[in-house]
């Protein structure tokens, strides 16, 4: 059967190709504020997703959810210089409310940090009450002036971790820990994408912060994303918020903090990353439907073999859904359910159920296979672990070979243009040659140690920029 082109090819026009998934494949719309976003149920249901499995990782490392409000009084903003400096361009300010103009106008949030920090000076009396571990799931505001769906809206969800420790080496331990336990693990073992690890220059860093950490993985352009990341705050908002306890030996002392965060920007990612020119692909481990069972036609016994086979593999642990909407032509469902990403479709008509067997069609590696009906649950696991595997190789493959280690500024510059990341030593690009790139749309992505590690300054010997465009 002749497939309908159904989205620009990614070759043609890549930004193009983007929107038309995030259309076609139904995950979300513009929202009438500029923007803004309406997620569609299939974009939540991945957003889902990706909650249930980096809340599970937050919590193993001991750290509890709570929720704070979303309007904060606009004079927390100024307690710390750098964070209102940084943030204010980007603030959406409450000035009314019930008609009347307010005392103080409010912010809403664009990250939690000030609000959460006048909660810990009081929660945090003495040595005892450390560390502090708090995430939260919210939505944030940021006023931004270039808007893409999911990549950068004004409004988005995420969560956004708090902690407080007794010491500097407490939290920059803690900081790392949530960069590889949580992120690290979550973007590799679930969103199958491969990443740089590094730390940002002081350029890029966090407003507010003493080190930023960041994963940025490559798109399908070559262009680099900013994952997450995961911020050493040191003592600054402790400073700001007076956030001290009593420690053993009777002093009192401001306490050390990291701050991190991932936001629905990972859904863009997993667009960017895994889609092709027939639509998304998305990774099993993430998939909130694994495999679809379709009716190809209408008539009984397709349709309870149909339903049968939606419970046995339910019942295998599978994540199913039944697509029994035989009022819709086959093609066009099998057409939707591939640009939906779904890893595994099985196929049933009259002359499958006559052989005993169904179509096995696979969206990842790609290709169409008869199986018998009874070996199906048998094989599916596998058969997703594989799918897994290989989009996470792809992923690898595709950094891999779009790196190139160069040694002066303009082949930084050329690599980057041509959609390439480049490896060039920090201490020949420097911070006149970071600041030099802006003009040519390239930023320095992170820095990380030749291991490959990442260095605990920026100046450490041996430091490498990693350069590229952005989104
Ligand atoms: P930050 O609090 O600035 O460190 O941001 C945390 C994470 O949010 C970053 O690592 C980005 O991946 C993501 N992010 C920042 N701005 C946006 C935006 N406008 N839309 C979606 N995600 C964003």
């Amino acid at each position: 059967m002749a497939k309908a082109p159904v989205l620009t090819p990614r070759a043609e026009d890549f930004p193009r190709w983007y929107q038309d998934i995030v259309n076609k494949a139904e995950l979300a719309d513009n929202g009438p504020v500029r923007g803004t976003m309406v997620i569609r149920p299939y974009g939540y249901g991945l957003w889902e997703r990706m909650q249930q499995e980096m809340d599970a990782r937050i919590k193993e490392t001991g750290t509890q959810n709570a929720y704070f409000p979303l309007l904060i009084p606009r004079s927390y903003l100024t307690r710390e210089a750098e964070h209102v400096e940084g943030f204010a361009p980007e603030l959406a300010v409450v000035t009314h409310g019930g008609g009347k103009e307010l005392e103080e106008p409010a912010v809403v949030r664009p990250t939690s940090e000030t609000i959460i920090n006048e909660y810990f000076s009081k929660w945090i009396q003495s040595y005892r009450d450390l560390p502090l571990l708090i995430n939260q799931w919210a939505n944030v505001v940021r006023w931004e002036l270039r808007p893409r769906l999911f990549l950068r809206t004004s409004e988005f969800l995420w969560q956004e971790g708090h902690t407080a420790h007794a010491t500097y080496e407490e939290a920059r331990d803690f900081a790392a820990r949530i960069h590889r336990d949580v992120y690290g693990d979550f973007l590799r073992n679930v969103l199958a994408t491969d990443f740089m690890s590094g730390r940002k220059t002081a350029r890029e860093r966090f407003a507010g912060a003493i080190n930023t950490l960041t994963l940025e993985s490559m798109m399908g352009d070559g262009k680099a994303l900013q994952m997450v990341t995961s911020h050493e705050l040191g003592q600054n908002f402790a400073r700001a918020f007076h956030t001290r306890y009593l420690a053993k030996d009777g002093r009192q002392e401001l306490v050390w903090q990291t701050s991190w965060g991932s936001t629905t920007r990972m859904i863009g990612a997993l667009v960017m990353t895994h889609g092709d020119d027939d639509g998304l692909r998305v990774p099993p481990r993430l998939a909130p439907i694994q495999v679809v069972v379709l009716a190809i036609k209408g008539d009984e016994t397709v349709l309870a073999t149909v339903r049968e086979t939606g419970d046995r593999l339910r019942a295998a642990g599978l994540r199913v859904h039944v697509d029994d909407r035989t009022g819709i032509p086959f093609g066009r469902r099998a057409v939707d359910w591939e640009l939906k990403g779904v890893p595994v479709r099985v196929e049933i008509g009259p002359r499958d159920l006559e052989h005993g067997t169904v179509m096995l069609s696979r969206r990842i590696p790609g290709g169409k296979e008869p199986v018998p009906v009874d070996a199906l649950a048998g094989m599916l696991p596998g058969i997703l672990e594989e799918d897994q595997a290989l989009l996470l190789e792809q992923s690898r493959e595709r950094r891999e070979s779009r790196t190139a280690d160069v040694s002066t500024f303009e082949e930084a510059v050329e690599a980057a243009t041509a959609g390439c990341w480049a490896r060039i030593p920090w201490a020949v690009l420097g911070e006149d040659g970071e600041a030099g790139l802006a003009e040519h749309a390239v930023t320095v992505r992170c820095l990380v140690a030749e291991d490959g590690s990442v260095p605990d300054a920026d100046d450490a010997p041996g430091n490498v920029a990693v350069v590229a465009r952005a989104y």
